[in-house]
């Protein structure tokens, strides 16, 4: 019996390394064609954005081949070794494309295979069709950015070629504007508060003193009902870029004792996080009962934080558990795929239903992790919660090619699928336009 298994083995694998498709029974030949073609055609919901606009970037100093290197590329380019300080010079100064190269090169040569650093190369191989990014390619391909953004290149990369409906973005007075811009608001101030100076600031911003705990959570209670009023989609907590997630329950005493010995302290007293973090965990909590009052998704960043020296320990989603079973009515998406606790998020996401898992951002990450976990995810976790795309790009080029990734990665996910018989052709094209379109059409009430 052994001796047979592994002659029939042998034939499997010699047809397999001929290189032909093996014909997989019951399923008609053609499937991955069929699959591509669908995804393809999908209306897509871009749940994750930085987007800058484009009236902005026309009258920048990027608008040159380094407008592409906006966000991820220059990350990899200070990964490998580049002076922080260069980010004036290479964003903010008026200087030649052939002198930004110049001052980028030797970190490009050391970073060219990471990729985020592949998207860039993508995206001036599809829409500028320059082959590679050298000291002859920089001046004319800067040039035709220019000519491009004469044009309303913005909305033919993003409505035409990748087919969005909608893009929520978590942004600033840069962003762009429109009636499928959704918009993710922050509420730093309160939730990284340790300073005099910010209490003081929001006082001043709002026009109301604020004396009391009472006061300042109050002060909290105005700005999120003032942000939804102006069209607040969801809630972005980024904390993890400072401290850690874990948010504990507070006594309303033990955060009255930080907010007064900041209010009683000197002009520019600033505590440390350790001594800040009841005041902030006690405002975190009510951040959540605001979302749950308002019935608002609350989308948090989980895993590796944008830059260098942030510590990866404070964003790891296991942390989030008690917020999971203490807001049960709260719809809490996890970004990123939690890279790298892409197994923690598996088990969260199918142990408490009201996680939703988020992709944004994770192809440009790693691909072969993207592939990984979506498998697992598909395994582990009712489809309904899952959403798989969002860019987290400034510039829209970049969207293009990270969606052209991760059509590809998910492509390839249900194909595998299909061929082992985990779904049928019709499951598949189902799964694609949930977690491309209908999920986050739910979840964010949308057409
Ligand atoms: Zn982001």
């Amino acid at each position: 019996m052994k001796s047979r298994i592994s002659f029939l083995l042998c034939i499997v694998l010699a047809v397999n390394a001929s290189g032909q498709q093996v014909p997989v029974k019951g399923i008609p030949p053609g499937y991955e064609i069929r699959m591509k073609r669908y995804v393809d055609s999908l209306r897509i919901i871009d749940t994750h954005e930085h987007l800058l606009d484009p009236e902005i970037i026309k009258k920048s100093f990027f608008l040159d081949f380094s407008l592409l290197f906006q966000q991820n590329g220059f990350d990899d380019l200070l990964s490998a070794g580049m002076p922080s300080s260069y980010y004036d010079k290479f964003f903010n100064d008026s200087i030649s494309p052939l002198d930004k190269w110049n001052l980028i090169e030797p970190y490009w040569n050391n970073s060219f295979n990471t990729s985020f650093n592949r998207i860039i190369i993508s995206s001036i191989r599809s829409l500028y069709g320059f082959d590679d990014l050298n000291a002859s390619t920089v001046g004319p391909l800067s040039e035709k950015i220019r000519r491009v953004y004469e044009t309303d290149w913005f909305n033919r990369i993003l409505k035409d070629s990748c087919r969005i409906d909608y893009i929520i973005i978590d942004g600033n007075q840069l962003s762009p504007k429109g009636e499928n811009i959704l918009s993710a608001r922050r509420f730093e101030s309160w939730l990284n508060v340790r300073s005099k100076y910010t209490i003081d600031s929001i006082a001043i911003m709002q026009l109301d003193p604020i004396y009391t705990l009472e006061d300042f959570v109050k002060s909290l209670t105005i700005d999120f009902e003032k942000e939804l009023k102006d069209g607040m989609s969801v809630v972005k907590i980024f904390s993890s870029y400072y401290r850690t997630l874990s948010f504990e329950k507070t006594e309303t005493d033990a955060a009255r004792k930080v907010f007064r010995s900041l209010l009683t302290g000197d002009e520019d007293l600033v505590i440390s996080l350790r001594d800040a973090k009841p005041l902030q965990d006690y405002l975190m909590h009510h951040l959540m009962s605001l979302a749950r009052k308002y019935r608002l998704p609350v989308a948090i960043h989980t895993g590796i934080q944008a830059g260098l020296g942030k510590i990866i320990g404070n964003s790891n989603p296991e942390l989030l558990a008690n917020l999971f079973n203490d807001y049960p009515d709260v719809n809490f998406v996890l970004y990123h795929g939690s890279y790298p606790f892409g197994g923690e998020l598996s088990a969260l996401a199918k142990n408490h239903r009201n996680v939703y898992i988020d992709l944004n951002w994770m192809y440009s990450i790693s691909p072969t992790y993207s592939e990984r976990y979506l498998n697992e995810w598909l395994e582990m976790v009712p489809v309904s919660r899952i959403m798989a795309f969002g860019g987290d790009c400034a510039v829209a080029e970049n969207v293009y090619s990270e969606l052209k990734l991760a059509k590809k990665i998910i492509v390839n996910v249900l194909s595998d699928k299909i061929s082992e018989g985990y779904f049928s052709e019709a499951e598949a094209r189902n799964v694609a336009r949930m977690i491309l379109h209908d999920n986050a059409a739910r979840l964010y009430n949308l057409r």
